[in-house]
């Protein structure tokens, strides 16, 4: 079967001010001309609208949330719906990042809630997974990640036609310096994608997008994503300057 697209999505996390994005925009599209791969940004929500000014090929460069509520509308003060961010033009949404996770309190539950919000509103959840130091020390992973997919995938389920994009991000590896080694990264991925199969179907195992993301900077970009079941990248640091973002996203294709 032919290799999934490549996709690299950049995470501003909570960066950036109008002028910011827009030079920063700027300059990754003059440097993303040829690039065959899928390339989205994730800004915060008060700079999405900004971003989509800033993109003069929407086609090219794709904008998503970093965040969507779990809930359709209604009292949830502070929380931004999926169909409020498709309506401004976002494609993806990240759901179950592990700083939400960490910060608040985000469950399996919450997350796989997130996923459905966002698929009903036409959004593609992009779904984190990733152990701890400690579960991947004491060879945990493997069970760590299954318990965070298995609730996502149960509530999925009827909706096996829309793409979701899955991220495996070790937790250890956000924001260290510390990437995975290929090696390690593409078992998890493999493992991920055997979970996809046996819990949908094979179709959906070999379409589904799987990412890596934890201190993917340009020098490890391409050995990550020459692996056979890592179909690219969720990058933090390194989308914050163009130089680096679109190193990474030209190693992806
Ligand atoms: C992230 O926040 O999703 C991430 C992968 O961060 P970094 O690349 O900075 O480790």
């Amino acid at each position: 079967m032919a290799k999934r697209i490549p996709l690299v999505i950049g995470n501003w996390k909570m960066n950036g001010d109008i002028q910011k994005t827009n030079h920063l925009l700027q300059d990754i599209e003059e440097k993303l001309e040829d690039v065959q791969s899928q390339v989205a940004i994730c800004p915060p929500f008060t700079l999405i609208s900004q971003a989509l000014m800033a993109i003069s090929d929407k086609q090219k460069i794709r904008v998503g949330a970093q965040d969507v509520s779990a809930q359709a509308e209604g009292a949830y003060t502070g929380d931004i719906s999926s169909n409020m961010l498709k309506e401004l033009g976002c494609t993806y949404a990240i759901v179950g990042h592990s700083e939400r996770r960490l910060y608040q309190f985000e469950s399996n539950d919450t997350v796989a809630e997130k996923t459905l919000q966002a698929l009903h509103a036409g959004i593609v959840p992009v779904i984190c997974v990733g152990e701890s130091q400690s579960h991947r020390a004491s060879h945990q992973q493997n069970e760590v990640v299954r318990a965070q997919l298995l609730p996502v995938i149960n509530s999925i389920k009827q909706f096996t036609q829309l793409p979701v994009v899955v991220a495996y991000e070790p937790v250890w590896a956000i924001g260290t310096g510390l990437s995975a080694s290929p090696e390690d990264a593409q078992e998890m991925h493999a493992f991920i994608r055997e979970l996809l199969s046996e819990l949908i179907s094979e179709e959906k195992a070999q379409s589904t997008q799987i990412l890596y993301g934890g201190s993917v900077k340009p020098e490890v970009a391409a050995a990550l994503f020459e692996k056979q079941d890592i179909d690219g990248g969720l990058i933090g640091g390194a989308s914050l300057k163009s130089d680096s973002f679109t190193h990474i996203v030209k190693a992806a294709g």
